[in-house]
């Protein structure tokens, strides 16, 4: 039976990234989109093109009051196309950028920072657990900004800390049901994240390359491989890590 993968914030950047190795890999993907259903619908259609199942589903992870929806929804989506009422691995990806000082950051900002990123990602996979298989996996979406401060990313990075506390708990009281939770923390990487910043911002870019060990910014097809890989077999004893994926940032 093909493991099937449900991976948030897939119809571009690092979740569509990620689905598309997952689907390359032998397996099945539900993906996610917040407003670009036909971004999403292309991951599907390259992703049955190799022989894989896959579908789309709206989701906000930053509206949890929606989330008995869609948890529906992909309960119905499961029995129909895979005659399952469970799935193997979700990838608590999908999220926005959003930069200000300290001094400068609105009650809003930080709300929805911490909605999307946080309370989502807690609330989502609440709400997911008694779909989630026995002996599953669950990989969150950190930053390297939590290891290295970055004038701007305060609120950011705080909620991507309170992730990475998060998986570890995860892994503690999930472990019992066979499932491994791991914090993956990307570096800087050429997505549209934060309005496509690090691939379009020159002096960015630069600033990120100098100081990355390898010499370069990171692309998606540096991580896409390393998550879909997380989730296989040969590393099933790896639980409770957060692994940074940067090519070496500030070190
Ligand atoms: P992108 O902006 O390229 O893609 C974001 C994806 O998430 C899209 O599929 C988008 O859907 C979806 N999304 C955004 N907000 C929501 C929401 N509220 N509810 C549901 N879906 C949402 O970003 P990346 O791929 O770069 O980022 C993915 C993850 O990686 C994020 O968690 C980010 O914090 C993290 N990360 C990114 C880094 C980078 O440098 N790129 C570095 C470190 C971490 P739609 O297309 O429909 O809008």
């Amino acid at each position: 039976m093909n493991k099937i993968a449900l991976v948030t914030g897939a119809s571009r950047g690092l979740g569509r990234n990620t689905a598309l190795h997952i689907a390359k890999k032998g397996g099945d993907v539900v993906i996610t989109y917040q407003s670009r259903e036909q971004d999403a619908q292309a991951v599907v259609d390259q992703i049955r093109a190799m022989g894989r199942q896959a579908l789309a589903l709206r989701l906000d992870v930053g509206d949890v009051d929606g989330f008995p929806l869609f948890v529906e929804h992909l309960r119905a989506a499961l029995k129909q196309t895979w005659g399952r009422d469970s799935f193997d691995h979700l990838v608590n990806n999908a999220g926005h950028g959003d930069a200000a000082l300290i001094e400068d950051t609105t009650h809003a900002q930080f709300d929805r920072l911490v909605d999307v990123h946080f309370k989502g990602v807690f609330f989502l996979t609440q709400a997911l657990l008694p779909l989630l298989a026995d002996g599953g996996r669950i990989v969150n979406l950190s930053s390297g900004l939590t290891r290295m401060s970055y004038p701007g990313f305060s609120a950011y990075a705080a909620v991507k800390g309170a992730v990475e506390v998060l998986s570890v708990y995860m892994a503690k009281e999930l472990g019992g049901r066979g499932i491994a939770v791991n914090t993956v923390a990307p570096g800087a990487i050429e997505t549209d994240f934060l309005g496509g910043a690090v691939r379009d911002t020159p002096d960015l870019h630069g600033e990120f390359r100098t100081s990355t060990a390898l010499g370069r910014v990171g692309m998606p097809d540096d991580i896409g491989p390393m998550i879909a890989a997380l989730l296989g077999e040969d590393h099933r004893w790896i639980n409770a890590q957060r692994i940074e994926v940067s090519g070496g940032y500030l070190i």
